[in-house]
């Protein structure tokens, strides 16, 4: 393999898939070395076959706001890999949503989903759908209008969506009301459902939980814990949410959150009845850090400002991709930060890695560190498959032991002659690895 060439010649297949052609190549750089001692590899075009989904599909979905006018917005579902089990991997709602963001989060999501090491490939779907501002209704309706189309090519052993940015409890609700009747079936084909319809406990927390159990994890090879440690958060979401939860019952301060019009820096900390709010305030779709701010006076909200440029020991970046840049990366290395640990997809720039890695700082990318959702959902799975649900404590200790094993193989794979763990080129070899190997075994289809 010849990183530069076969970058070069994707780039002319899609130019402008920014973020598809950054996720690319940083994976080729990591494996470059391994792919190379390994000819079989080569002679099945297996990288080649790996970075193009295996099936894109595009649609139109119609809908009707509140007030009798229609809208349109595009749909979209990326299957990228099936090599190690059935697509599998979440639905985002956001605006920002087009070819080159879902192809990226596909293809991270099927080295995520081998680390997992359970049985499940990458695939990632959603749309230029804006739910903010929207009433539940028209949420309702836009939901059930793109899974009119989804419902096609999707099945437990086929295509299991989730959820992402924009899609939570609610909308996998309405989608699989709507999926329910069109197919007749009840058989658990999203994650993230409600607990009394399929749901797993801990599934709303567990990216969260994860990041911060896979932190826990690179802490404890250099003597530290979050007992007592300042943790910078960003977004306030599904993952930074459960991130906030879990840095807090393990002792730590967590200081800030975060909007796309900036950051929440509370001296006091944010937990307990602050948290209460801000979930008060998503549920009613409204935006969070002003109405924080106002609602809790001692806390400052710093506009058009990311939460990088304050004093941290731990981040824990869970808001969006590139959320992190060359900038942000030194300050939070000038400031001490000893650890960043990634709850959302490509948060940190390629820059920002380079940063954190000439300064050996222990650094957790997405695809390990934000594990624990996806994980989760296959728990959730199983469950459906087996007709029981496990308690709180069940599911959480399978999370923890998941994050301690996917941690393990970052270790086996990236540690580097100093002792140093580079645990992005240990994540992306031991991705790769196994869906490689599942790609040989299969033959050349
Ligand atoms: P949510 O929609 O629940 O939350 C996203 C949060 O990030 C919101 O608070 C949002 O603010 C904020 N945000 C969005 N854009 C920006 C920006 N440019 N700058 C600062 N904040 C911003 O999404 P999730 O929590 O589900 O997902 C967050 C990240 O985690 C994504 O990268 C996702 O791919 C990743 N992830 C999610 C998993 C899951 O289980 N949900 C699993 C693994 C990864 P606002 O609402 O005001 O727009």
């Amino acid at each position: 393999m010849n990183v530069d060439k076969l970058l070069i010649e994707l780039e002319k297949k899609h130019s402008g898939e920014s973020e598809y052609l950054q996720a690319v190549g940083e994976v080729l750089e990591s494996i470059e070395d391994i792919y190379n001692q390994n000819p079989q590899f080569e002679s099945a075009a297996i990288i080649e076959r790996l970075i193009e989904p295996d099936r894109v599909l595009t649609f139109k979905v119609a809908w009707v706001d509140d007030q009798g006018q229609a809208h349109v917005n595009i749909g979209y579902r990326v299957q990228f890999n099936n090599a190690i089990g059935p697509y599998k991997g979440g639905l985002r709602f956001h605006p920002s949503v087009n070819l080159s963001i879902l192809k990226f989060l596909g293809f991270e999501q099927t080295f995520k989903n081998s680390l997992t090491t359970l049985p499940m490939g990458g695939a990632k779907g959603g749309s230029d759908f804006n739910p903010k501002g929207k009433s539940n209704a028209e949420i309702m309706r836009f939901c059930q209008a793109y899974m009119l189309e989804l419902w096609k090519i999707i099945g437990p052993d086929t295509d299991i969506p989730a959820g992402d940015i924009g899609v939570g409890g609610k909308e996998i609700g309405y989608m699989y009301g709507i999926y329910k009747k069109l197919s007749s079936e009840h058989n658990g084909v999203l994650t993230g459902k409600g607990r009394n319809w399929g749901g797993s406990l801990i599934r709303p927390e567990a990216t969260g939980f994860g990041t911060v159990f896979f932190a826990e994890e690179m802490l404890k090879t250099k003597n530290e814990s979050f007992k007592g440690k300042i943790v910078n958060v960003s977004g306030f979401g599904n993952v930074a949410w459960g991130a906030i939860k879990k840095a807090t019952e393990l002792g730590a301060r967590v200081m800030t959150i975060s909007g796309p019009d900036g950051y929440i820096y509370d001296p006091d900390g944010i937990s307990g009845e602050k948290i209460d709010y801000l979930m008060e305030l998503r549920a009613s779709n409204q935006d969070i850090a002003k109405p924080y701010s106002y609602e809790f006076p001692d806390a400052q909200f710093h506009e058009g400002k990311r939460p990088w440029e304050a004093k941290c020991d731990i981040a824990l970046p869970c808001a969006t991709q590139n959320e992190l840049d060359e900038t942000d990366a030194k300050m939070l290395v000038q400031n001490g930060c000893i650890c960043i640990s990634e709850g959302a997809n490509m948060p940190s720039t390629p820059e920002a890695i380079e940063i954190f890695l000439e300064n050996k700082i222990l650094y957790g990318p997405g695809k390990a560190a934000n594990a624990g959702g996806v994980s989760t959902s296959g728990l959730e799975q199983t469950q459906n498959a087996m007709k029981l649900s496990w308690t709180a404590e069940e599911v959480e200790e399978k999370l923890n032991l998941i994050m301690k094993n996917i941690h393990e193989s970052c270790v086996k794979y990236g540690k580097e002659p100093d002792g140093y763990v580079n645990y992005m080129k240990g994540a992306n070899i031991a991705g790769f690895m196994k869906v490689a190997n599942a790609m040989l075994d299969q033959g050349v289809i």
